[in-house]
């Protein structure tokens, strides 16, 4: 199948999974995750209909950037961020999915002030508790979201999850419904901006159906639009 069927199936699975779970489709936005694809296959995906891009490594990024690969499209950094590549990020991305401890917080707060800008983040949580895995623990979440809440240059948007990789369909629905009650109880904590925590990013190629069921508004999809990745470096999803 061509990279626009395989965009084109996805949609149609978001949009059944939604309506059975009594959602609308269009509260769905699917992310292409694109790492490893040519700056020339995220212009087609674009052309195909995909809105956001989704970019794990910096390097990689900065280079799609430098092409204007992304353009017509909005892009989320969705991958392990290190302190010291910050500046790399902040200001050149929509949304910073992937922030996982207040060193980051402090780091991305700090370069937004230098630029005048706010920056849009989700706080990843670790809701398998794999010890491999980024992301803070659900208890450390409240913390978390307070002082992101606080930070004037960040504007906390919701939250963000991957959970173990799964072997049987349906194993990760449960994590997928502690995400949704977490993200519930930070709305419901921030009050004042309670209009701007809209976003619960969950689900990728094996189980962005059941994601959409228990209440995902962003699906980060990679394999199942682009087919499958060469092996890569360890210890990274
Ligand atoms: C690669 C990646 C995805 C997509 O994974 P697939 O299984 O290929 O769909 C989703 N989220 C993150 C953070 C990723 O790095």
């Amino acid at each position: 199948m061509s990279l626009a069927e395989n965009i084109q199936m996805v949609k149609e699975k978001i949009a059944r999974a939604a309506l059975e779970a009594g959602r609308a489709p269009e509260e769905i936005t699917l992310v292409a995750a694109t790492k490893v694809q040519s700056s020339q296959t995220i212009r087609e995906a674009i052309a195909a209909g995909i809105t956001v891009c989704g970019e794990n490594r910096v390097q990689e990024m900065t280079a799609h950037l430098d092409d204007d690969a992304y353009a017509g499209a909005r892009l989320h950094f969705i991958g392990h961020l290190q302190t010291n590549k910050v500046r790399q990020v902040v200001g050149r991305v929509d949304m910073i999915e992937s922030v996982d401890s207040p060193r980051l917080l402090q780091a991305i707060e700090a370069q937004a002030d230098k630029l005048r800008l706010v920056q849009d983040i989700l706080l990843e949580v670790n809701v398998g508790g794999e010890a491999s895995k980024s992301g803070i623990s659900p208890e450390e979440l409240p913390q978390l979201a307070a002082q992101a809440a606080a930070l004037p240059h960040i504007r906390l948007r919701g939250l963000m999850a991957i959970p173990p990789a799964a072997c049987n369909p349906g194993d990760n629905r449960k994590f997928f419904a502690q995400m949704r009650h977490l993200f519930v109880d930070i709305r419901t904590t921030m009050q004042d901006n309670r209009a701007c925590v809209d976003c619960l990013s969950m689900g990728m190629s094996g189980d962005f159906e059941d994601a959409v069921r228990e209440g995902a508004t962003l699906v980060r999809v990679g394999t199942a639009l682009f087919g499958p990745r060469p092996p890569m470096s360890p210890g990274r999803p």
